[in-house]
């Protein structure tokens, strides 16, 4: 499928943390002796930060659920395991670029193919959040004898045995504050404000939900501040053009859009 690129739409902004928020470095990278879940980091830095991925799974997952009866996907219905066969993740993934050009779910964060079905990649790009310069300095002044975070004992249950299995997860502590970035291509016009609608849909459940894990524990709600919408369309881009339509929020999407169509060009 050709994909025809019209304009970007850039968003940009802060996440802060309202409680302490873990996203989990892979085991591999874990020293022995340390604590048993750590939160991941920079590898050069050290600063943790918030993997795009993360946030971009979550609001996947959210709008998922949010448009499961509208779509029909509830349950197993045109969904996937990405997960293994004792621990099961279902999330919808249409099997060809075809459909997904039609699915408001994989239009935004993309499919990959099956049986023979081609990929639809992601109109939105989400980028790491990392820490901002203040945080930074404020984080850098805790005295928990860990860089940037605090950590903190969590009892867990064992369902089989019912027998405790405390352990230590590392966070980073409420008031710390991301820089985060959301880039939408806009490639057509019929689906633009839908899209649109959607990923503001999906921004507004991620503050009433949670980042990272242990997320009914209360860890991850964050707050998320909109710096600004930027509305670039590449013809203006291709003529040099420096200054674009700017937003503060999606509170009047037919605005941020209107840029992008053949008239208000
Ligand atoms: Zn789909």
């Amino acid at each position: 499928m050709d994909k025809n690129l019209i304009g970007k739409i850039k968003i940009t902004g802060k996440i802060i943390c309202k409680t302490g928020l873990h996203i989990g470095a892979s085991k591999e990278n874990v020293e022995i002796g340390t604590i048993d879940s750590p939160v991941v980091r920079d590898p050069i830095t050290r600063e943790p930060y918030i993997p795009g991925s993360s946030i971009k799974g979550k609001m996947r997952s959210l709008l998922e659920k949010a448009l499961a009866i509208q779509l029909g996907i509830l349950g197993s219905n045109n969904r996937r395991n990405i997960g293994t066969k004792n621990n099961p993740v279902y999330i919808h993934v249409c099997d060809d670029a075809e459909k997904a050009i039609k699915c408001p779910i994989c239009r935004l964060f993309g499919s990959t193919g099956k049986d023979g079905g081609k990929n639809f990649p992601a109109r939105l790009i989400v980028r790491d959040a990392n820490l901002t310069k203040e945080s930074i300095e404020k984080l850098n002044n805790i005295d928990t004898g860990l860089q940037y975070t605090e950590w903190k004992f969590e009892n867990a249950i064992d369902r089989v045995t019912s027998s405790a299995n405390p352990r230590q997860l590392e966070r980073v502590p409420r008031g710390a504050e991301f820089e985060f970035e959301i880039i939408y291509n806009v490639e057509d016009e019929e689906t633009l404000q839908e899209d649109i609608d959607n990923l503001s849909l999906a921004i507004e459940l991620l503050k009433l939900d949670a980042l990272g894990g242990h997320g009914s524990r209360g860890y991850g709600k964050v707050e998320i501040n909109f710096e600004e919408i930027v509305s670039i369309p590449i013809n203006d881009l291709k003529t040099g053009k420096a200054e674009f339509p700017k937003f503060t929020d999606f509170s009047n999407t037919a605005d941020i859009i209107k840029v992008f169509s053949q008239s208000g060009a």
